[in-house]
């Protein structure tokens, strides 16, 4: 049975605590298909420092605190991913730094890093990782072209899209084979309905004429879907892959 060790590395361990332990993440992690394991940052902090500092004036000067390296590297030894010289060490590992100016983080990359059997992800903050902190990763990854002010919101949406491929995590695993992306990053899934067949909002007053309209028709079900009949449904969704 394939499974997946996240080990997190950010000074705010307890954002994790609630998305963890709801949705499809937890019963991953109860099913043992997931483990994740939350480093604090500042446990690696200088022992004499009473507010366990982990960031630093920019040299040179400039806005804002750079998160220090000595803290990353202490963490990355800790986890035993880095020798006392610097070399990295683990083996069907990926460490990734989190950052908006890293690889643009997509569906094939989720299923690329899938294949892995441990994932470090380091989540910055403030005004980001001293650059040599570079020498300690794998690879940059961004979540998108904007800036968030910490690596928690990106590493939970690596966390979840990577974990949706590991088999057992999805609970139907033709789920994967038919949605968005699956057959490449330019297809968009078929629309899906649910009930009710005929939906007509409380406000909007219609007459049987309306509903016979093209503005009523909007809000019913396609025939096609509920006839029912099998090889005509699969064609009518083929139809409706859209490319973007
Ligand atoms: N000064 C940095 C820059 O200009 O690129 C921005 C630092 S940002 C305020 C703090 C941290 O948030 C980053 O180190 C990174 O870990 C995380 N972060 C922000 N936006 C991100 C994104 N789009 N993808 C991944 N991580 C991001």
């Amino acid at each position: 049975m394939k499974s997946l060790r996240f080990d997190i590395i950010t000074i705010f361990p307890n954002l994790f605590a609630s998305y963890l332990e709801e949705t499809i993440i937890a019963r991953a992690i109860r099913k043992k298909l997931l483990r994740v394991n939350l480093v604090d940052l500042r446990r690696f902090a200088k022992a004499h420092d009473a507010h366990r500092s982990v960031d630093g004036r920019p040299y040179g000067g400039g806005p804002g605190m750079i998160l220090l390296l000595e803290p990353i590297f202490k963490a990355l030894r800790s986890l035993k991913l880095v020798s006392a010289s610097g070399i990295r060490t683990g083996k069907r590992t990926r460490v990734v730094m989190l950052t908006p100016d890293g690889k643009q983080f997509n569906q094939r990359e989720a299923e690329r890093l899938a294949k892995y059997d441990r994932l470090v992800l380091l989540c910055g903050r403030y005004e980001g990782f001293d650059a040599r902190t570079l020498k300690l990763v794998d690879e940059k990854l961004s979540i998108g072209p904007y800036v968030l002010a910490g690596g928690e919101l990106p590493a939970m949406v690596v966390l979840e899209a990577v974990a949706r491929h590991i088999p057992g995590v999805v609970g139907h695993p033709d789920a994967l084979k038919e949605e968005t992306f699956s057959k490449g990053m330019d297809y968009v899934e078929y629309p899906q309905y649910t009930r009710p067949e005929k939906f007509v909002p409380a406000g909007l007053r219609l007459r049987g004429s309306d509903l016979r309209s093209k503005r009523g028709a909007a809000w019913r079900v396609p025939k096609i879907l509920l006839s029912g009949d099998h090889k005509k449904i699969a064609e009518w969704r083929k139809r409706h892959w859209a490319s973007r």
